[in-house]
């Protein structure tokens, strides 16, 4: 069958290349001049530093065929993210632990007096947290919060952590060790030659034609036999229902000679600091070695019409205009919307490219019956 798949991201690039190898006729269409969505990677001309364009990436997952998959296109390169943050003149270790709770509070207690202190500090009345704020102050108490979660999360999102749900924070672990990996996955690494070079050989195949600067065409669809649409849902059909909400980023590029915060992650936990983190682009190839320094400073925004959507908001109002457009894509017949921005969700790489293996199983079994939403958005 003739096949279209718009956008040249993850969900793209794995779902062409799944369904090549099955013998179809697969056309990418893509807007921007490179493949790799928002994961794209490229050398920065001055400095030669790896940068990763559209924000840090970094690859960690459970999934050992999504682990074997990426491996079989690049080499994955050992990178353990270790995050800090600055708040109140000093430089903590993030996600929360041992070293970040006994720096904070002066103390040298052992795991087990730390977890007993925590519990003094923690909110106890809240048995069942559904704001961030609640979650926060169950787990760890208001001074912590304050320090760490409370300026970064208004920073982040633009609005108070008592109207966001609690399952944002439930990313992040508190740890009663001195272990400060930002992620508990058990396969995690960097791509040697970054995240497009990764992208560029899934997409080479026969049987996959990819054009770039091409903006999709709901008219040029009628020559395939099924579409598979990883750009914004709402897009698809023209904004008709109103805008899903989303986060933009800005980034300030900055070059320094030598080394300029010593990590490749530093939040900024305070809300008079403009910016929600600065990242230094080398320190995710630690096995290069780079003179020159390209750094981002970062900083959220809500997203208008010409912006790059990063973040889906997913709050009552969203989740209500995601329900209508959900209703239309469903009438809509011969397209499977997909990804980060087809499905309204935030996605990371591992889920991206379960999610598309999982989806072209799904156009392998049932073809042109494949439905609107193999995984459904809400
Ligand atoms: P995208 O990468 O957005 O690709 C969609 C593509 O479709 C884009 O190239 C776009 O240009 C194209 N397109 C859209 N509309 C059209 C159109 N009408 N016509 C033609 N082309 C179109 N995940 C991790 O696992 N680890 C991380 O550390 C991590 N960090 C992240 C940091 C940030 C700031 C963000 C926002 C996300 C991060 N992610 C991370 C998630 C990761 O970016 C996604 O999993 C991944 O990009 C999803 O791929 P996708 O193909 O679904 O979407
Ligand atoms: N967060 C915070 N302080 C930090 C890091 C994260 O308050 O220093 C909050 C913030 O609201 C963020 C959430 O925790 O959206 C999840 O963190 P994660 O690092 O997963 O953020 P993301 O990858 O979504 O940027």
């Amino acid at each position: 069958m003739k096949v279209l798949l718009v956008g040249a991201g993850l969900s793209g690039a794995v779902i062409g290349r799944k369904l090549a190898e099955a013998g179809h006729e697969v056309t990418v269409v893509e807007r921007r001049s490179h493949v790799g969505g928002n994961c794209h990677t490229e050398r920065d001309p001055e400095t030669g530093v790896m940068v990763h364009v559209y924000g840090p990436h970094i690859f960690h997952t459970d999934d050992a065929e999504v682990w074997d998959y990426v491996n079989g296109f690049e080499t994955f390169m050992p990178f353990k993210n270790r995050v800090k943050t600055t708040s109140q003149g000093q430089v903590f270790s993030l996600p929360i632990n041992l070293h970040t709770i006994n720096q904070f509070y002066g103390k040298t207690m052992r795991p087990d007096e730390a977890k007993a202190f925590i519990e003094t500090q923690a909110d106890t009345t809240i048995t069942d947290p559904q704001t961030f704020e609640e979650q926060a102050q169950r787990l760890v108490g208001n001074d912590l919060y304050e320090a760490f979660f409370k300026g970064y999360t208004i920073k982040q999102w633009g609005i108070q952590p008592s109207e966001l749900p609690a399952s944002i924070l439930k990313r992040l672990p508190v740890r009663f060790n001195y272990d400060d990996n930002y992620f508990f996955h058990k396969y995690q690494g960097m791509p040697e030659n970054g995240y497009t070079a990764m992208i560029e050989r899934i997409l080479d195949h026969d049987g996959i034609t990819v054009h770039l600067n091409t903006e999709f065409d709901r008219d040029a669809a009628a020559g395939f036999d099924h579409v598979f649409y990883s750009g914004p849902l709402d897009g698809y059909f023209d904004f008709e229902l109103g805008r899903l909400g989303y986060r933009t980023l800005d980034f300030e590029k900055f070059n320094f000679e030598g080394d300029y915060q010593g990590c490749a992650v530093m939040n900024y936990g305070e809300v008079d600091v403009p910016y929600t983190r600065i990242t230094e682009h080398k320190h995710f190839s630690p096995w290069e070695s780079h003179e020159g320094s390209v750094c981002y400073r970062e900083f959220s925004r809500d997203c208008g019409p010409d912006d790059i959507p990063y973040y889906p908001i997913r709050q009552v109002k969203e989740k209500a205009l995601l329900a209508e457009y959900i209703k239309r894509a469903e009438e809509t017949r011969g397209v499977t919307f997909v990804g980060r921005l087809g499905t309204y969700r935030y996605l990371d790489m591992d889920v991206t490219i379960r999610e598309a293996l999982d989806t072209a199983d799904v156009f392998l079994a049932q073809g042109k019956q494949t439905p609107a939403f193999v995984i459904s958005p809400l």
